[in-house]
């Protein structure tokens, strides 16, 4: 997933003679590898590629794991007209952070036409998806992250663990508490990578980061990342860094992405109208923003 993950959890005596811990990490990196290998666009036999090459042609039959992530997704691009939108891709993939290569205007206003979500069909007695729109692309990188982490906090509750931390780049979901007292997250400053601006406790809850500083290459003084404004195809600026808090990592993971998007007048307007969800956000003046619940 091109990022770090980051696991910690405790368990009793009692369990630890079922299997040994170095197995528990083992069962956790096998769930993120095979996560990779399904929805990586960057692996040419991933599920997503798969779709990616044929969906575009014909409706093409995919795994309920697959369809149900892609259902998430487009709830996600209803709720935020748009803003959150898996077909930013058909664009997006012309971005080389890496590289420092981006898509001229021409090519930009070309694909603008390429990104809409309601170009995804999809048929749930089938478990089909199909592109009305030979063009598009799909890209779950804004989402996949928080249902990896879930998938494995959840392989780990399976097995009986109650207290553990999993995150992965900027996602993390928290199971139960650190040993009695509540684990401390941090926000990440945007500018300065060994800092964090805000320290949250928290227990059986996740939190996604969506940051202008994850991946972006600077031109001419403009930062080019890699948060996609689906209506323009140009990085979103309005603000440089989104944390959202709530129970759903996956969700919280699109939520993250989408306040990014919509920017601090309307991002942080859809957060507070979502019962169990806060957000925390920092605009490009460097300046920090709480949601209702958290004004306290
Ligand atoms: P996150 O770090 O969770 O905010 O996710 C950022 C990733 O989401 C990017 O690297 C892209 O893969 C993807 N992405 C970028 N723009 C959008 C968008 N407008 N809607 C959905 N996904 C996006
Ligand atoms: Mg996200």
């Amino acid at each position: 997933m091109g990022t770090r993950a980051h696991l910690e959890f405790w368990y009793d005596d009692q369990l630890a003679h079922t299997r040994s811990t170095e197995q528990h990490i083992a069962d956790i990196v096998n769930e993120m590898k095979r996560l990779d290998s399904a929805m990586s666009p960057y692996i040419e036999s991933s599920e997503l590629s798969l779709v990616n090459r044929q969906a575009g042609k014909q409706e093409v039959v995919i795994t309920e794991e697959l369809f149900s992530l892609l259902q998430v997704a487009q709830k996600l691009s209803k709720l935020s007209k748009g803003a959150f939108d898996i077909t930013y891709a058909s664009l997006g993939y012309r971005y080389d952070y890496r590289n420092k290569i981006r898509p001229d205007s021409q090519v930009i206003s070309e694909s603008l036409a390429s990104i809409n979500y309601q170009s995804i069909q999809l048929d749930s007695t089938k478990l089909t998806v199909k592109f009305t729109n030979p063009n598009v692309k799909i890209d779950l990188g804004g989402i996949a992250k928080g249902y990896a982490i879930k998938r494995c906090i959840d392989l780990l509750k399976n097995k009986g663990i109650e207290h553990a931390l999993m995150s992965a780049g900027g996602d993390t979901l928290l199971l139960g508490d650190r040993r009695g007292r509540p684990w401390m997250v941090g926000i990440k400053h945007p500018r300065e990578d060994d800092k964090n601006v805000v320290h949250l406790p928290l227990n059986d809850e996740a939190i996604s980061t969506s940051g202008d500083y994850e991946r972006f290459f600077i031109e001419d003084g403009i930062r080019y990342h890699h948060i996609i404004n689906p209506k323009t195809g140009d990085s979103a600026r309005e603000v440089v860094s989104v944390s959202v808090i709530g129970s759903d990592a996956t969700i919280v993971d699109a939520l993250s992405t989408t306040a990014f998007v919509k920017g601090l007048g309307d991002g942080m307007k859809l957060i507070n109208s979502l019962k169990g969800y806060e957000a925390i956000i920092i605009d490009n003046k460097h300046r920090l923003h709480f949601s209702n619940g958290l004004q306290q």
